[in-house]
């Protein structure tokens, strides 16, 4: 086994330092609660259980091989099994979980987010809830998986938080706002009253202008 030093893969570990003091700014985590992951080919940086993500030493983060076994650095993240689960099944880089109040709120009396705006494309469809099952356990990154089937990119986790894949911890970030100001409208919404929601026609043609507006962005593409 190739030995492992505590500065193996600066990127990835400076993308997570970063990640960490970008999602408390934004106030999507609190304390220890939530965690990050970055794979580099066969290996994944991971944050270390109970550390506050705002204050990632980038030296003290976690090296995991995709069998989950612990090759150098702090206490892995209790949920390597959601991660390793959502690498398996994915494909994604990197995974963000964070326990955002608003999604959190939303997981517990939602199965499925309601199409009240086109962004939803942007997560690859509506997100889903999935079903709850301990923190930590297998059972959370399996329902977590069958939430995300049919190339959705983040989802809702019943009585927990939120969760989100993406080619690299910027995009998965991205996502986890993005889901979070969903979350938000959803509350807001309901709270004027009951909300339109989109059907699949207008989602559908919105998923074309979205194909447009990709190339006007990126002529040649
Ligand atoms: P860790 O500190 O072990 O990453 O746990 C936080 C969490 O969010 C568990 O679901
Ligand atoms: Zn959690």
């Amino acid at each position: 086994m190739t030995a492992h030093g505590p500065m193996d893969f600066p990127e990835a570990r400076e993308a997570l330092v970063d990640a960490g003091q970008r999602l408390a700014a934004r106030r999507l985590v609190t304390g220890t609660s939530g965690n990050l992951s970055v794979r580099v080919g066969d290996r994944i940086v991971t944050t270390p259980s109970g550390v506050p993500l705002d204050s990632l030493d980038p030296a003290w983060l976690s090296l995991i091989d995709l069998d989950g076994t612990h090759l150098s650095g702090a206490v892995p993240t209790s949920e390597v099994p959601l991660h390793l689960a959502l690498y398996r099944n994915t494909g994604a880089g990197a995974i963000a979980h964070t326990h955002a109040a608003v999604s959190t709120a939303v997981s517990c009396t939602c199965d499925e987010l309601p199409a009240l705006h086109y962004n939803v494309l942007q997560l690859g469809g509506p997100p889903r809830t999935a079903r709850y099952a301990t923190f930590g356990s297998e059972q959370l990154g399996e329902n977590v998986v069958q939430a995300l089937r049919g190339g959705r990119t983040a989802a809702l986790m019943q009585n927990h938080g939120s969760v989100s894949v993406g080619h690299d911890l910027g995009q998965a970030c991205d996502r986890l706002e993005l889901l979070e100001w969903l979350c938000e409208l959803h509350v807001e919404a309901h709270r004027l009253g009951t909300p339109r929601v989109l059907s699949a026609a207008e989602l559908a043609d919105a998923e074309r202008a979205f194909e447009d507006y990709r190339k006007r962005l990126k002529p040649g593409r």
